[in-house]
């Protein structure tokens, strides 16, 4: 009891603790309160627009790589011109590499024992030449060259320049030059079955999925040249 009178003797002044009911010091209660919230949701803004920062450029490379590797112009690969001392003339008007001269008159050979008349309607094209037939039937047609180069190379596009690829119609159909209907000529049939043995292909099958089926278009693959110029059209379709 002498102990409490002794206490009760201090007079310990109360701090008067207003401060809470300060609306500022509520504001600053409600905020520390939901500090950790406002804090995660801050994280997660953040996170996501480093995200977004690191993905986007790297898609954006990703597709160039893609694109660079690639070069396609509307589905066409491009190909150099080759040079004119490697041209041959097959036909009036008709000049090939001289590289595929041989096998393609030794085709022509080996179908006529067989009945069919192979005629060779276009070999090698200038880019000029390209660029001539390409600028001016898609204007004669009124076509976007989207469209146009779904029947046709644009000019440095074409495997016409390389010297390397051949247009055969049937001699006895010549309805059916450079038309789709190609397809159901003997001279067609004799070539899905034989041209290989000669390292001539069809350059644009049904497959495609950039350039529309040309049956009467074919391409040597019978030398390293060949091979080589021909390389990324083989690599993907
Ligand atoms: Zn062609």
């Amino acid at each position: 009891m002498e102990l409490n009178k002794d206490i009760d003797q201090f007079d310990i002044p109360l701090a008067k603790r207003t401060y809470l009911n300060n609306p500022n010091s509520t504001l600053l209660k409600k905020l520390l309160i939901f500090s950790p919230f406002l804090f995660l949701m801050f994280s997660f803004v953040a996170l996501r627009l480093i995200r977004n920062v690191e993905l986007i450029p790297l898609n954006n490379l990703k597709l160039q790589v893609e694109r660079n590797h690639d070069a396609r112009i509307l589905g066409h690969l491009p190909y150099n011109e080759t040079s004119k001392d490697k041209l041959v003339l097959i036909e009036p008007n008709i000049e090939v590499h001289i590289d595929m001269r041989d096998s393609l008159l030794k085709m022509r050979e080996e179908a006529k024992k067989d009945g069919i008349y192979l005629v060779f309607l276009s070999g090698y094209r200038s880019i000029n030449l390209q660029n001539n037939i390409f600028y001016s039937l898609k204007s004669i047609r009124n076509q976007e060259a989207a469209e146009r180069a779904r029947v046709s190379a644009p000019p440095g596009y074409s495997e016409h320049s390389t010297g390397f690829a051949i247009d055969i119609g049937d001699a006895t159909k010549r309805e059916t030059d450079f038309e789709t209907d190609f397809e159901n000529t003997d001279a067609f049939k004799w070539l899905i079955k034989n041209a290989a043995k000669f390292h001539f292909k069809l350059s644009f099958n049904k497959d495609n999925k950039y350039i529309d089926y040309e049956p009467w278009h074919w391409r040597y693959e019978g030398s390293i040249e060949a091979l080589k110029i021909f390389e990324s059209a083989n690599r993907k379709l």
